[in-house]
């Protein structure tokens, strides 16, 4: 007898649930998982797959955690939730001294969250309040980057590329923003300052509107896996400040040691005013996200018209998210994450460089546990996903770019076993036949 939470009825789920970006009429290929632990997921046939995607960035530590496991029972035998209006709790002061330790210096006051989206959200409304309180009732917009990503609500939204992304199934209705061109110096390239002239422009035209640049800093995500130079973020910094204009570090994929440092901000050595962080936060467990701000940032609202900051979730603070959160960021420290990312580093760059050779293939690249495989024509989805599920890997490509974030815990042989099957499950469906 196997139950319905292990083997999942697929027939429902066709039928009946949404998955990200999906079709009712049209549903796409999906797998069912019974269960995962440490790199693999088990699927419900018995085959298991070796994880390039951590979930999403989120899964560091790997799936099924013990000590994640026992931080998790422990807080739901104690207390699975209160509200967080007029009491609080362990969980969350701890996580707050944990974040306001390890994130950029100045970065010392907490808005707990209940998703990456809706972190964007309260930065938004932190940076509008913000202008407000200092009698800026202008500066009523944001300024973002072309081919940036920052979540799928609203406001978030209104923020992620303009032409790539839905903004035109919602014209009208999303908020309109500012954009200036994508950073086009790569990471290791040598830095030209032709590239930070059109954030120094439109600063110089439309700074009175403008109440906060938001950005990913280094690494631009879900909008097209770009590693753009540190220089931008230090230049931006300086332009923000001669502008009166916040700056927003959007650090939701890059934060918790991703990109080789344990905030991509780090890669320029400044602070922003408010960032915002998610995914990895909880080691992939559950939804909980933060937006951190300075001291001044959070005073001036406090200070102003309102008297507070408007925003309160339902589920703030949730003890059992911010309990797995605590272990979560302790582990971090005691794997010693600097050495897990620097070693999967090495073995993504040696295992993807024979992409390079592959007809079709634009580009590979990797920053810390990033690699990606860019394509010249968008991914072949249909062909490739069951090709990389039948040689045992977990991959899930986008658009121009089939990529992956390994958990960090993935060992050299594994890492190996990865990256070859992500290149030879390329080579077969870019060239049939061979
Ligand atoms: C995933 C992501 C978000 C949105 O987070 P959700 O938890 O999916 O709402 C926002 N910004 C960046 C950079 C992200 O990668």
């Amino acid at each position: 007898m196997t139950s319905p939470f292990v083997t999942p009825d697929l027939d429902y789920d066709r039928e009946h649930l949404w998955h990200p970006y999906s079709s009712m009429t049209q549903p796409g290929n999906i797998w069912p998982v019974e269960s995962a632990s440490g790199v693999r997921l088990r699927l419900a046939d018995g085959r298991e797959l070796v994880d390039g995607m951590s979930s999403w960035w989120c899964a560091v530590h790997g799936y099924n955690h013990p000590v994640l496991n026992a931080a998790l029972t422990e807080q739901a035998e104690r207390m699975s939730h209160v509200m967080f209006g007029g009491l609080t709790h362990g969980p969350a002061v701890e996580l707050g001294r944990r974040l306001v330790e390890l994130s950029p210096p100045g970065l010392d006051k907490v808005f707990i969250a209940d998703s990456g989206s809706v972190s964007v959200e309260v930065a938004i409304k932190m940076a509008i309040q913000y202008q407000q309180a200092r009698g800026e009732t202008g500066r009523t917009r944001l300024l973002a980057l072309e081919r940036g990503y920052h979540g799928d609500t609203l406001g978030a939204m209104s923020l992620c590329d303009p032409t790539r992304g839905m903004h035109h199934l919602f014209s009208g209705i999303l908020p309109e923003q500012f954009f200036v061109p994508a950073p086009q110096t790569r990471f290791d390239e040598e830095w030209s300052d032709d590239d930070i002239a059109p954030l120094k422009k439109m600063l110089a035209d439309n700074h009175k509107s403008i109440a906060a640049l938001i950005l990913e800093p280094v690494v631009q995500g879900a909008g097209g896996m770009r590693f753009y130079h540190p220089e931008y973020l230090r230049q931006a910094r300086r332009l923000c400040d001669e502008y009166g204009v916040l700056l927003i570090a959007d650090e939701i994929a890059t934060g918790f040691g991703r990109s080789g440092r344990l905030f991509a901000c780090e890669h320029a050595g400044i602070s922003p005013d408010i960032m915002c962080v998610g995914k990895a936060l909880t080691g992939g467990y559950m939804t909980l996200a933060a937006t951190l701000a300075t001291g001044n940032v959070a005073d001036t609202i406090s200070n102003g018209e309102a008297g507070c900051f408007m925003h309160g979730p339902t589920f703030m603070g949730n003890p059992l998210a911010c309990r797995v959160a605590c272990a979560s960021l302790d582990l971090l420290v005691s794997n010693d994450w600097q050495s897990q990312v620097a070693a999967i580093e090495t073995g993504l760059n040696e295992g993807l460089a024979p992409a390079k050779a592959i007809d079709g293939v634009a580009d590979v690249r990797v920053l810390g546990a990033i690699g990606v495989i860019e394509l010249e024509q968008p991914v072949d989805m249909a062909k490739l996903q069951p090709e990389c599920v039948a040689r045992g890997i977990w991959v899930r490509p986008f658009a121009h770019n089939f990529y992956v974030m390994p958990p960090f815990v993935m060992d050299q042989e594994d890492l190996a076993f990865l990256t070859g099957n992500m290149v030879a499950a390329l080579r077969s469906t870019l060239r049939p036949g061979r």
